[in-house]
């Protein structure tokens, strides 16, 4: 396994405090990752600041066959970087293997392809005697901060469109998940110039924290914690960085009377408890129309009781356990306040598991608005249900959170479902299905849940900056 850093183009150990990687199905130790010195830091800044004159003058062509050079590898290496994903996560190897590595090598070819046709406004002469056009150019060094939830996804999400862009970057996975990124340095090291891209490993308060306050980091690309970004403002305040924020949700699913109740369940089955909910996207807050609300948290709770969780065989798990001790912890403690109250009920988990870090998928039916665990990201297998009185309620509801990421309709009315969704205040609205993404389109939230878009050219956008070229005639 690799556990070096890559700084410009050579690997080296980090020179501070190791980071213990603990397996989350066991709770044992994987191995120690020593973090990076803040010298380590400032020479991987250096070796990307270098890197930028040569890389950001490279055409369109020359980076697409790099990217697509890198999707390759990935491909090739495939069961490789799935295991690595599945053990340092607790994934289950299929979901690993056959939903994320083949997203993550789409996604690198579909910048390759995207940045050979970005659009932009007409050339011409605006002013009599002047022709102006517009360029679209890379930004600089962009600081890239991934969390755990989907660590190789993420590199790809902030890698394509960063490096696609033009850009060179110094790329920190979280201290929890550093095992695929730091196998794709070896990848990188290879398919890139020096410096282009450069992996450092270590914690947020340490490591990341001088890395975003870097004076010669020009943007900071964060995928994590609401708060988190809050301190990714602050430091970028202090030089004017650009930033590229994408963080918490707490997706409200709007199930109307008229909805399909076997297919809402199925979806939620999936779309609530995919990644042991540890996803900013989880179908984790369900209102229900007041006609089906019954029937739906029925079937939901046996469908929640039947999700196949730590067996020996892992091929037949469908989710695995939490990242962590801690964040099982803090998702037992969301159930366990939610159980004190009077009005609701936990029809199914609300329990830790006697082995590593699961916590059984879990229903909390009948919470109300103002309730914790309808208001709060647990980031973990729980869902809510609430039952709504009419349309103007469930939206107000569903609205009436500081998140904006994701939400969903489920209703065979398509006008009723057209109206609502143009109410929602959610960077996707789902109907009839949840959670599905596609390179083409953009993922990204409103409010608290941050600005930045990934995957799409909305994405090659927020790497790159938008310049006016004016040329007066004769
Ligand atoms: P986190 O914010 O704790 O950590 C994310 C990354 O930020 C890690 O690499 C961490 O080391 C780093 N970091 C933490 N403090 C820092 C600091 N002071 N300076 C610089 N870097 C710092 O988040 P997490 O716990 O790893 O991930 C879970 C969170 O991420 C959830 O809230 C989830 O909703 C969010 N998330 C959002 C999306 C999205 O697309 N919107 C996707 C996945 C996860």
């Amino acid at each position: 396994m690799d556990t070096q850093l890559l700084i410009g183009s050579a690997f080296e150990a980090g020179q501070e405090a190791k980071e213990q990687i603990l397996n989350p199905r066991t709770g044992g130790l994987i191995l120690e990752v020593p973090e990076a010195s803040t010298a380590q830091v400032d020479r991987a800044v250096a070796a990307a600041r270098a890197a930028f004159d040569g890389w950001s003058r490279t055409t369109p062509a020359e980076r697409a066959g790099a990217l697509l050079r890198i999707a390759d590898r990935i491909e090739a290496e495939a069961a490789g970087f799935a295991a690595l994903e599945a053990l340092n996560c607790g994934k289950p190897i299929n979901a690993a293997l056959n939903d994320e590595i083949p997203a993550i090598v789409d996604c690198f070819r579909f910048f390759a392809g995207a940045v050979r046709c970005q659009h932009g406004a007409v050339a011409g002469e605006y002013l009599s005697g002047h022709t102006s056009m517009i360029r679209r150019d890379p930004v600089g060094v962009i600081a890239s901060i991934a969390p755990w939830n989907y660590p190789l996804m993420m590199m790809a999400w902030k890698l394509g469109p960063a490096i696609g862009g033009g850009n060179t970057v110094v790329f920190k996975p979280s201290e929890q998940t550093p095992l695929t990124a730091l196998k794709m340095a070896r990848i990188l090291a290879e398919e890139l110039p020096e410096g282009v891209v450069n992996v450092i490993a270590g914690r947020g308060q340490t490591v990341g924290n001088y890395l975003i306050n870097h004076p010669q980091v020009d943007m900071i690309s964060l995928t994590g914690d609401v708060a988190t970004g809050k301190k990714m403002l602050d430091a970028a305040a202090k030089t004017v960085k650009r930033t590229h924020l994408e963080l918490g949700g707490k997706a409200p699913v709007l199930v109307f009377d008229d909805a399909d109740i076997g297919s809402v369940v199925e979806g939620l089955r999936a779309f609530s408890f995919y990644n042991a909910g540890q996803d900013c996207t989880a179908a984790c807050r369900v209102y229900a129309g007041k006609k089906v609300y019954e029937n739906l948290v029925a079937d939901l709770t046996s469908a929640a009781a039947s999700i196949v969780l730590g067996a020996e065989d892992d091929t037949t798990n469908e989710i695995g356990p939490l990242i962590s001790q801690r964040q099982r912890d803090r998702v037992a403690s969301f159930v366990n306040r939610a159980r004190e109250l009077n009005h609701v009920q936990i029809t199914t988990g609300g329990e830790v598991m006697d082995q590593g870090y699961y916590y059984k998928p879990t229903v909390v039916a009948g919470a109300t608005q103002q309730d914790e665990i309808v208001r709060r990201e647990v980031f973990g297998p729980v869902v809510s249900v609430t039952p709504f009185t009419d349309v103007d309620e469930a939206v107000a509801w569903a609205n009436d959170s500081d998140y904006g990421l994701a939400s969903s309709v489920w209703t065979r009315d398509v006008g009723r479902a057209m109206a609502t969704a143009a109410r929602l205040r959610y960077g996707c609205t789902w109907i009839n299905t949840h959670f599905m993404l596609t390179n083409e389109m953009p993922h990204g939230g409103l409010k608290q849940s941050g600005y930045g878009k990934d995957m799409s050219a909305y994405a090659l956008e927020d790497y790159t900056v938008v310049r006016h070229v004016m040329v007066k005639h004769g």
